[in-house]
């Protein structure tokens, strides 16, 4: 073995921030139940932990953990997806600041940006981010971040990573302050796309989806470029408080396990059931970036390793959405993707409901369109299903 081979993607899964428990030699993390630890001595706590909301050793394991397979700096596991968000948010923005958002954005940023954010102070232009004239149009002297969901919800849209990060650099070298390129990388993982190595500054994340991947658990992460970014995350983690909790960090730790495993059957899933949508006459469009009919189809080869398991498609009617998932017997209608099982939803009504009606317009989410979260059932199995409901049998 050559000893400067670094591990695999696959390895760090399992590995990664992962250490045998030094009292008992437990190989899995065990679940650290306790608010808080005891001192040896007045302000001597033994191994470094004092109070759970602080660090605890289950989360902090997940921490480690997440930092290595986004290859940041370091890595911090929130309540949900939404708590990482505001944590980022309130960790690097200020009263007076501008960001750039893309317009496809998963429905509870659009919420908490434009409905709770913006009672302070902090002012969004929502952007078409696959438009890089446009974000640089958007970006003036207050911009502060430029915040893109890629692959973005539920269109499936792809912005360009690399040349987001070169405009960050160029609004941070005119405003003299940092402008931080911010990807919502919950779609993709870490297993098809490494935004921090393509030069954004921090990835988010909701856990509850591929990372913990077995629809049981709701959290959220924020990896951070660099330890001093990381340090400011720490410090509003600690002081606002929205934690994971232990028993949800051991959930995330151990479906991260399988992270590489689930991808790769998601990808392969994915890619059989949208090259059968897009042959189906009941089929109007359908959205999934390795499709050569996908707008960014080639950028997203470029900048993904892999496309994934969640396709949307137009039935071209309001009315048939509900015909279609009523003869559906595999698939579960439900919020949230992500799972090893297959759910489906209607983004006008789901995930996207708190988007104002015009603004789903603008964003081509018609009341037609369906989302599905490939599972990794036996493709045959989904095939059937999916034909059965469309063909109305
Ligand atoms: C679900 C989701 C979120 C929010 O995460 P929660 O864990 O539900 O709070 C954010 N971004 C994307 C892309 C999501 O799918």
């Amino acid at each position: 073995m050559n000893e400067t081979r670094l591990p695999g993607f696959g390895t760090l899964c399992i590995h990664a921030g992962q250490e045998p428990e030094p009292v008992t030699g437990a190989v899995s993390v065990p679940i650290f139940q306790t608010s808080t630890y005891a001192q040896d001595a007045l302000g001597t706590p033994r191994a470094g932990f004092e109070y759970a909301r602080s660090k605890n050793p289950t989360r902090l394991a997940l921490e480690e953990l997440l930092a290595s397979l986004e290859g940041g700096a370091a890595g911090h596991a929130f309540a949900s997806g939404q708590a990482a968000t505001s944590t980022l948010a309130t960790a690097h923005l200020r009263s007076g600041d501008h960001v750039v958002v893309s317009r496809c954005s998963y429905g509870g940023t659009w919420r908490y940006f434009t409905k709770v954010l913006a009672n302070f102070g902090v002012a969004f232009s929502w952007v078409d981010t696959t438009d890089l004239d446009a974000v640089r149009a958007a970006i003036g002297p207050a911009t502060r971040m430029l915040f893109v969901e890629t692959p973005a919800n539920p269109t499936m849209e792809i912005s360009d990573l690399a040349a987001l990060a070169t405009l960050a650099g160029e609004a941070s070298a005119r405003a003299g302050a940092k402008v931080r390129l911010v990807i919502d990388n919950t779609f993709a993982t870490p297993f098809f796309q490494r935004p921090l190595a393509l030069g954004a500054d921090a990835v988010v994340h909701s856990t509850t989806k591929y990372l913990n991947g077995h629809s049981d658990s709701i959290g959220g992460a924020i990896v951070s470029a660099t330890a001093e970014d990381g340090a400011r995350i720490a410090f509003v983690q600690n002081a606002a408080g929205a934690i994971l909790s232990p028993f949800d960090s051991f959930l995330v730790t151990r479906g991260i396990k399988t992270l590489a495993v689930r991808m790769r059957a998601h990808d392969e899933n994915g890619r059989a059931v949208a090259a059968f949508l897009a042959v189906h006459p009941a089929v109007k469009r359908v959205f999934y970036p390795g499709l050569p009919s996908h707008p960014q189809h080639a950028l997203a080869s470029r900048q993904m390793s892999g496309f994934g398991g969640m396709v949307s498609f137009d039935l071209g009617s309001p009315e048939a959405v509900p015909a279609f998932f009523g003869r559906l017997k595999l698939c579960t209608i439900a919020e949230s993707l992500g799972g090893v099982e297959t759910l489906v939803g209607q983004p006008a009504t789901m995930s996207h409901g708190s988007v104002p009606p015009d603004e789903r317009a603008a964003r081509g989410i018609t009341d037609g369109l369906v989302r599905l979260s490939v599972g990794i059932e036996d493709v045959d199995d989904l095939l059937a299903d999916v034909a059965r409901a469309l063909e109305g049998e």
